[in-house]
């Protein structure tokens, strides 16, 4: 019988919490997508928080103090994206030893406002503990639902195609550069900055929100394989991904080549390229494609199928023992 965290892993520990809560008439989507959606007057809002902690997220060594801050804003307004809203406040809460230096909480903090303001929110109040001896940092986020409708990981249906924006992987290999000592120099510096100064894919989510086609959405945060197979799952469907389909471009290209590494499994395992991946009507396909570059000079591609001839995730229609993250099962090979 399993008893602790490790033996339910990540999703099975918050599957049993999830048991617990009572349901409310105000929830409109409860746990398990990207955004919970509440319902506040006539307004739906939406919320979710990240959780940053050292050495499991971040090394407060290796990685520059404003960027863990940037990175962390980022991670809360990925997820309002995913959901096709727009971000409007965020609660910032820090848990750190007392002999940290102060310049470095500021430093984060520069950081974490400057992603705020530039998507469009703003801090607006937060929570202070002493920890024993790790840094941790909370983003509670608040946004709005724009016009009629949010995008959710469930309402994928059969024969919908699997689209991703950007070229996911590319900050997997930004960690392995920053990790290797190769972040310093051609390709890995470039994959370097994308894996320390991700953008959240907030206006293409809109957009994409404002399209009938489109059905259900989420941001790629742990693989594509695992992401694609949330949208599968939560819609009671299988994805069939075609790894030749996922998009690489000339850094990814070439970092990999030069270091051994192939960029379609990272694409499928890495985590933190807060790209977009969606289950788009077939019909609508090169319409959406042709628009959406014009309009964002941006990289989207068909990289699947959804199918009701299983559920979850395969890769050329074989079952994968790839494994996105999980916090107590796996540690990501990329
Ligand atoms: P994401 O990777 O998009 O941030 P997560 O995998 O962290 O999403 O969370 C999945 C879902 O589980 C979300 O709806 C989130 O609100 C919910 N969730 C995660 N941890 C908890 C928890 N400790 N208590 C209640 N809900 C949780
Ligand atoms: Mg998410």
């Amino acid at each position: 019988m399993p008893r602790t965290v490790g033996d339910f892993g990540e999703f099975g520990l918050i599957d049993r919490l999830a048991r617990i809560l009572p349901t409310s008439a105000a929830i409109v989507e409860p746990i398990g997508d990207d955004c919970a959606v509440v319902r506040v007057g006539d307004r739906l809002l939406l919320a979710s928080s990240d959780m940053f902690v050292e050495d499991v997220h971040f090394r407060r060594d290796r990685t520059p103090a404003d960027a863990i801050g940037w990175k962390a804003a980022v991670a809360a307004l990925s997820d309002i994206a995913a959901m096709g809203g727009a971000p409007v406040f965020c609660l910032i809460s820090i848990a750190c030893p007392g002999d940290l230096r102060v310049s470095f909480i500021e430093e984060i903090y520069r950081g974490l406002s400057s992603a705020m303001s530039r998507f469009g929110a703003v801090v607006a109040g937060g929570d202070t503990a002493r920890s024993l001896d790790r840094l941790v940092i909370d983003v509670a986020i608040i946004g709005q639902v724009l016009g009629s409708r949010c995008l959710r990981r469930k309402g994928a249906k059969v024969g919908d195609l699997l689209a991703v924006t950007g070229f996911p992987g590319s900050a997997a290999a930004g960690l392995h550069a920053l990790e290797h000592g190769a972040a310093d120099r051609d390709a890995g510096r470039a994959l370097a900055e994308i894996h320390q100064r991700p953008r959240p894919r907030l206006r293409e989510a809109q957009w994409l929100c404002n399209r009938t086609a489109v059905h259900a959405m989420i941001d790629v945060t742990d693989g594509l394989a695992q992401d694609a197979g949330h949208i599968a799952d939560s819609s009671g469907l299988g994805v069939d991904i075609d790894p030749a389909s996922i998009p690489v471009d000339e850094a990814l290209a070439a970092y990999c080549a030069e270091h051994g590494l192939d960029p379609r499994h990272l694409a499928l395992t890495g985590g933190e390229d807060y790209e977009l991946c969606f289950a788009i009507d077939p019909n609508d396909q090169n319409q959406m494609a042709e628009a959406f570059r014009h309009e964002f000079h941006t990289e989207v591609s068909i990289v699947g199928r959804f199918t009701d001839a299983w559920q979850g995730f395969r890769i050329a229609g074989q079952v994968s023992d790839i494994r996105g993250y999980d916090h107590f099962r796996t540690t990501p090979d990329a």
